[in-house]
């Protein structure tokens, strides 16, 4: 055979990446052994997934293992599988290009912290050049199912911007990857180190991983499996320990750090199936991205054999961050992507999985409030996305949530509804909250006032996404929901008919003062009226009932949406001392700066943006120094 051997220069990212894994990584240094047998263990999956539909490839015989060996003499450890293998071009664009957008955000998201950055890569599938770490040198010889054993492959490379190409003969289908060794990275010629390292890493891999069995520090010449070998949602729970669970959900995931809780079950009924599902301490970076199609972390196994990430179709958006496998003993094994969407069985495996997630959730709170006040820093904002999304289940979700509030100093997210409903005063009706754009805004927001001084618990909603969720959640266990910043404040039965009585006089008596206000504003307000929010600040600005926050406003328009300017009502204090400055003034002029400083400063205090700030500041220093 003539078979040259062709060079061919890597990517640039591939590079870059290749660079930042020889030079940076030095720590957790062994995860390069996870990432190759998770490659075998993928390459495992897809031959026995794609037999089904063409027998041929399976002729070779269907006992799939990968086996891990090594050469003191030479220096090198080998990886080795009997999986699907790869074409000349396959190999080409699997080894030597990064197909994926996330490599690009991988690059993008290195800290230059080696500690995290190791972490990234087993989550960002850069994870076959992990074997730079360790290597200066590595060969690839594979050879594809359904390809003649003339038809097999090496490549090689020293990892920096280059490898070398050639068809080979190779007798056996699938894969074999050898490291050759850095110097001072022989201890992983080691039968003892290899096995450790397979037990914590690997355990949970459904395949046999063979190590060459010693005695007395000789080979014997078996082969001696070092893993359970058994997909792990099979086994029974009452078989498996916390630490099994770990260990199954740290290979799963490529996260470092524990779960924080999971729950494994078998259905059975109309149909029957297993889930097992995690709830991560932390964002799963590339899990994150609610773009559909990057969704990732719930694998779909159909009867023990692996299938493809069906995290789009079993996963509400709003609960992403889930990771964990679904294995259906009903489903068609020749399913795609689009007959999932259609499919009855899978629309009840997913309200199956939503009961799970929530229950999970739900017995967080109950036993471990640390751990899930962690979760709620964590992905409290992605879950406040389901009470828009999921309808059916929105006052479950309620019942989860956690906010600020003003009975609390310290600013943490850590009151429930249920806890403000116990804390209601009696005669109140309704569950008061702000929105605003911090938790300072928040907490200082003049609107407040009056409520404070009545002993009224306000909660203090500061994500951007509040806005939008309070649009959704008018109601929780009987109670309404009530923004304080938006129409007319009602206490309902806490305003006592003195109040009542108050505010009719306040509004006679201050007629002059709100009419003239109203005439020197004209347009910018729809209104000017006499407030039941405030005690000490002069003025503030309501949005009418069903119109937008002014943060939201702003962020809106930031972000280049066209708002229609909402009818701003001006309600103001009129024993403050401004106001009584302002009924005292005589010129026109001035008191026209005045109310607009007024109205201005409202705006600001509630999160919105001035059209014409020169103007405000010209009218403030007018009236800071009166000859300016
Ligand atoms: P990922 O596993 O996340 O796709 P890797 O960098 O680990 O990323 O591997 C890149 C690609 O190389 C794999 O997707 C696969 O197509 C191919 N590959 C790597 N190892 C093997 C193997 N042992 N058998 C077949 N294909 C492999
Ligand atoms: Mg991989």
């Amino acid at each position: 055979m003539n078979q040259a051997v062709e060079t061919r220069r890597f990517e640039a990212e591939v590079q870059q990446v290749l660079h930042l894994v020889v030079h940076s990584l030095y720590s957790h240094k062994e995860i390069f052994l996870r990432e190759l047998i998770s490659n075998a263990s993928d390459a495992c999956d897809k031959l026995r997934f794609e037999a089904i539909a063409n027998p041929e490839l399976g002729k070779e015989g269907s006992d799939l293992a990968i086996d891990v060996s090594w050469d003191r003499d030479a220096g090198t450890l080998s990886v080795s599988d009997n999986g699907i293998g790869m074409s000349h071009e396959e190999v080409i664009d699997h080894l030597g290009t990064i197909a994926r957008s996330g490599t690009k955000r991988f690059l993008e998201a290195l800290s230059g912290d080696a500690r995290k950055d190791t972490q990234l890569i087993g989550q960002f599938g850069v994870g076959f050049y992990s074997a730079f770490i360790v290597a200066d040198r590595v060969t690839v010889e594979t050879r594809r199912a359904d390809a003649a054993a003339s038809d097999g492959v090496r490549w090689e490379s020293d990892g920096t911007d280059s490898y070398q190409i050639q068809q080979i003969e190779r007798a056996g289908r699938g894969t074999t990857v050898t490291l050759h060794l850095k110097d001072d990275e022989r201890e992983f010629l080691d039968g003892w180190r290899l096995r450790g390292l397979i037990h914590k890493y690997s355990e949970h891999i459904a395949f046999p991983i063979r190590l060459p069995a010693e005695k007395d520090g000789k080979p014997t010449g078996e082969l001696e499996v070092v893993n359970q070998a058994k997909a792990l949602w099979t086994r029974p729970r009452n078989e498996l320990s916390d630490d099994d669970y770990q260990a199954f959900y740290k290979q799963l995931s490529g996260d470092f750090h524990d779960p924080l809780a999971w729950s494994h079950n078998r259905v059975e009924g109309t149909q029957s199936y297993t889930t097992l599902v995690f709830l991560p301490a932390q964002p799963p970076f590339d899990a994150m991205f609610s773009n559909r199609e990057e969704r990732q972390g719930l694998k779909l196994y159909i009867r023990r054999v692996f299938v493809l990430d069906a995290a789009e179709q079993l996963l509400p958006a709003y609960l992403r961050f889930v990771r964990g496998v679904v294995d259906s003993d009903d489903l068609p094994l020749n399913v795609s992507r689009e007959l999932l969407q259609e499919n009855k069985l899978v629309a009840q495996i997913r309200g199956g999985i939503v009961k799970r997630v929530l229950d999970v959730l739900e017995k967080l709170v109950a036993d471990k409030p640390e751990d899930y006040a962690t979760f709620w820093k964590s992905f409290g904002n992605t879950l406040k996305e389901g009470i828009a999304e999921d309808t059916t289940n929105r006052q479950r979700i309620a019942k989860l949530l956690r906010f600020a509030s003003t009975a609390q100093a310290d600013g943490a997210q850590s009151t429930s509804l249920d806890d403000y409903i116990a804390r209601m005063r009696e005669g109140q009706e309704a569950i008061y909250y702000l929105t605003a754009d911090g938790y300072a805004a928040a907490s200082g927001s003049p609107q407040l006032e009056s409520l404070k001084s009545r002993g009224i618990e306000v909660l203090l909603l500061h994500d951007r996404i509040d806005e939008w969720m309070t649009g959704y959640l008018h109601e929780y266990s009987g109670k309404s929901l009530r923004n304080i910043a938006k129409g007319e404040l009602d206490l309902g039965a806490l305003a006592d008919s003195a109040d009542a009585a108050k505010d009719a006089d306040a509004n006679e008596s201050s007629k002059a003062l709100t009419g003239r206000l109203k005439s020197l504003l004209g347009d910018r307000v729809s209104d000017v009226r006499v407030s039941r929010r405030l005690t000490e600040s002069p003025a503030c600005v309501v949005t009418a009932e069903h119109d937008m926050a002014l943060h939201m406003q702003r962020l809106l328009r930031e972000a280049g949406h066209d708002l229609p300017s909402s009818a701003n009502v001006l309600e103001i204090n009129p024993s403050h001392p401004l106001l009584v400055a302002f009924s005292e003034t005589e010129d026109d002029a001035r008191a026209g700066d005045l109310a607009a400083v007024l109205l201005d400063q409202g705006i600001i205090a509630g999160g919105g943006v001035l059209e014409d700030p020169a103007d405000f500041v010209r009218r403030l220093n007018r009236l800071l120094v009166p000859t300016t």
